[in-house]
């Protein structure tokens, strides 16, 4: 660093120096001999130094304490311009003058012949980076002529560096070092504002952890401190030079990336950044799982200022939160009214409780050998006055958000309870159990007084829980399980297959049963999809090594029936043996004594639960088919209209909307063609599937600007939407591969 003290030995030379400042101003009458002395001694404190030009700009005077603090002497400096000491045309980046921010700078300054005062100007020499503050003012002889400049100057880099660090302290977060959310408001207002103009795209990722609440809460703050930390660095791994990562307070963050807006480049970076923030963190040797969402905007898509943009990306967020953890979302314009569409259900439903609104219906769980029922389920039922049956999975989650969730939970059990205990001795009652409700203290007690009231016997009841109750905090979680397993009642491992499926807690956790998700019944007759009805085999296995039941979810066909009979699951559940019903039919059924049931359903099981019926393109060796689906999975897809296709032949899958996916051929049959898909389609949250990646499209209606393959492209229509299509492949240029049969009639 520049030393802004002149080290005591250089006295005999500061001497020199004044000798030469007083001949070269002898004839200025305008000082005084007290003057010059008091001038010496200012300089001599090194509090400041001097400096002086001639008319051509040279050097002839510069205090010796100026030249030390360069690594130089003043014989060396004198007759050299003064921009060869230090840098004239330096813009302090914190000068927020007119004159900085027109370019003025103090090259310009003294061309000009203008006074300046406390320029921040960067030193040339010396070997450490040194700012000085310089100030100048011409000098004019008594005939009005231009003589030079004099001025001071002093060293403030220490002042500077102090700035920096306040400045670095007001916008950056002390915990994990990332900006904060000023500095990512202002960064992105400046970035915007110049991207409007150059019409440049900005994505912006809001980001909101999953469950971190839980573990800050548990474990304590400095775990969950340390978790920010870690996090923080993760972020920082993934998302790199790529754009700038803010933590906006407590578990929420926000990532802007310049210069992008390709939906499935995004699409990767968010998947990327669940994944590696969902894999658990050491904290002081205890292991702990998160999980996060994301909600995604796009500028000048989705907003163009700071606020609209943030409004979106937060909206997304939400949304992505509402379709299930772990998940992200773009924003899109009808996320506006579904947010609004929860907030009005959370409304009623938080009236419907207390008003004994809501229902519990009851499907049967039947052994597939004997045909004889062996429990019901509890599946909740609102019939809403206005809006007509509601979708139990929007309910729960509602509820889940909302906290209703408790409420909502303690009040099924009791009713559950209530109503199996008019049942035979014989028949269980199954209740879902939220994650959120199994973390409430008080559910054993719940579920302690429901037995009690009810009269019902504890090994009658059986709680259905999903794997998710198992991330983050184990110990709170076995002692739970522990407390309810006193009672005597039974629990389900519910969905099995659907969620983190790690196999340790099955080992661990006191489950009776594992209910095997419909997913895994999905395409496995038909073995459509590969490998399920390998994994039902394994998870039977499994199960019966460990001494645990197995329900098969969602049969509905009889080959489906046979299929899962054969496997050896202890019970069946599927409208196969019925739909949930009120309980007054259940009560019907076991006052006739109608125990054994008659299976019902179509013979053979459509490869799909969704069918579904629409055309999308199959893209192959740059030819696109159109080809009707009529199965869609997560996983795959029946597609039908390409004759003799040998399996194993890779497409890529059109579904439209910029949404592609590749995909394999596993089954062909006629026209009929079975393709398991490379990467598994999401949810879109509004149930149904799509790719994770998406490409810009014409249903972004305020798309300005367009890419397509990473073209950029300004196809844009009279409404100012875009259009793209995939143009390359509009136009084939090869011949088709494939024969195309005549168009199905439906
Ligand atoms: P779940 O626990 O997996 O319940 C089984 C779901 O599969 C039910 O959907 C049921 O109607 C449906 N299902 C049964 N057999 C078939 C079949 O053969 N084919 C098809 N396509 N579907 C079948 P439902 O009633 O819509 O419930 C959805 C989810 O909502 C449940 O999934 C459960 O996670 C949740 N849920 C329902 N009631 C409650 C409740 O009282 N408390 C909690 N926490 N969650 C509940
Ligand atoms: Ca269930
Ligand atoms: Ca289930």
């Amino acid at each position: 660093m520049a030393n802004a003290q002149a080290s005591s030995g250089k006295q005999t030379a500061r001497g020199g120096s004044t000798l030469g400042a007083l001949s070269r101003w002898k004839n200025d009458r305008s000082l005084s001999r007290e003057q010059i002395a008091l001038f010496l001694d200012y300089e001599d404190s090194g509090l400041a130094w001097f400096w002086a030009t001639d008319s051509d700009g040279a050097l002839t005077y510069v205090s010796q304490q100026a030249a030390a603090s360069l690594d130089s002497n003043v014989e060396e400096l004198i007759g050299r311009p003064l921009n060869a000491l230090v840098d004239l045309r330096t813009v302090s980046e914190n000068d927020m003058s007119s004159e900085a921010a027109t370019g003025r700078n103090v090259e310009f300054l003294i061309r000009a012949k203008n006074t300046f005062t406390h320029k921040e100007v960067r030193t040339r020499l010396g070997t450490e980076e040194a700012w000085w503050s310089i100030s100048g003012r011409p000098q004019f002889d008594s005939a009005g002529t231009f003589i030079g400049y004099r001025g001071n100057a002093s060293d403030v880099t220490i002042q500077r560096r102090e700035r920096a660090d306040t400045t670095r302290l007001s916008q950056f977060d002390s915990l994990t070092g990332l900006a904060n959310r000023l500095r990512m408001s202002t960064r992105l207002q400046i970035l915007l504002t110049g991207y409007k103009v150059a019409q440049r795209p900005c994505s912006l990722l809001m980001l909101d952890l999953d469950r971190f609440k839980h573990i800050n809460d548990t474990l304590g703050h400095p775990t969950g401190d340390a978790l920010l930390q870690q996090v923080a660095q993760r972020l920082q791994r993934i998302v790199g030079s790529k754009g700038e990562i803010g933590r906006l307070g407590g578990d929420e963050f926000q990532i802007f990336i310049p210069d992008e807006d390709d939906r499935s480049e995004l699409g990767n970076l968010a998947n990327h950044i669940i994944q590696l923030l969902s894999q658990p963190y050491v904290i002081e040797g205890n292991s702990c799982v998160i999980g996060a969402s994301v909600g995604i905007a796009i500028a000048p898509f989705d907003g163009e200022d700071v606020d609209d943009l943030v409004r979106s990306a937060d909206l997304a967020l939400y949304a992505a939160k509402a379709g299930g953890r772990g998940q992200f979302r773009f924003y899109s314009s009808d996320l506006h009214s579904r947010a609004e569409e929860r907030r009005l259900i959370e409304e009623d439903l938080r009236r419907a409780i207390p008003e004994g609104a809501l229902e519990l219906h009851y499907q049967p769980l039947t052994c597939p050998q004997t045909n004889q029922v062996k429990s019901f389920e509890a599946l909740l039922r609102w019939n809403h006055p206005e809006r007509g049956w509601m979708s139990p999975d929007i309910v729960i989650s509602v509820a889940e958000e909302t906290g209703l969730i408790v409420p909502l939970g303690e009040w099924a059990i009791r009713q559950a309870c209530d109503d199996a205990a008019l049942w035979p001795e014989d028949i269980r009652v199954a209740v879902n159990v939220s994650p959120v409700q199994f973390m409430t203290e008080n559910l054993a007690g719940v579920v302690t007084s429901a037995l009690a009231n009810s009269g019902l016997q504890p090994h009658r009841l059986e709680l259905e829980i999903t794997e998710s109750v198992f991330l983050g905090d184990t110990d709170g979680t076995t002692r739970r399980f522990q407390s309810l397993k006193e009672l005597g009642i039974r629990f389900a491992l519910d969905d099995f297959g659907t969620g983190y499926s790690s196999l340790g807690y099955l080992r661990d956790a006191p489950f009776d049963k594992i209910k095997i998700d419909q997913s895994f019944i999905r395409g496995a007759v038909d073995n459509s999809v590969r490998g399920n009805a390998a994994i039902i085999a394994a998870i039977v296995g499994l199960a019966n090594s460990l001494g645990m039941e197995t329900t098969a979810e969602g049969i509905e066909a009889i080959d489906e029936l046979d299929f899962v009979r054969s496997q050896g699951v202890t019970s069946v559940q599927g409208y196969i043996y019925g739909k949930a019903t009120p309980n007054t039919q259940v009560l019907e059924m076991v006052e006739n004594d109608v125990i054994e049931l008659v299976p019902k359903g179509p013979s053979r099981a459509r490869s799909n639960r969704r069918t579904v019926l629409r055309k999308v393109g199959l893209i192959h060796d740059d030819y696109r088919y159109e080809v009707t689906m009529r199965d869609l999975s997560q996983t795959g897809a029946r597609l039908q209209g390409l004759c003799d296709v040998p399996v194993g032949t890779r497409f890529i899958v059109d579904f439209g909307d910029g949404q592609t996916v590749g995909a394999e051929v596993r089954r062909a049959v006629d026209d009929w063609i079975g393709v398991e898909f490379e990467e598994h389609l999401t949810s879109d949250g509004g149930g149904d599937w799509c790719t994770k990646q998406r490409a810009p499209s014409r249903s972004d209606g305020h798309s300005k600007i367009a890419r397509v393959a990473g073209q950029p492209s300004a196809l844009v229509n009279d409404q100012g939407t875009a259009e793209v299509e995939l143009q390359e492949i509009e136009e084939p240029k090869t011949q088709p591969r494939f024969r195309q049969s005549s168009p199905q009639e439906d």
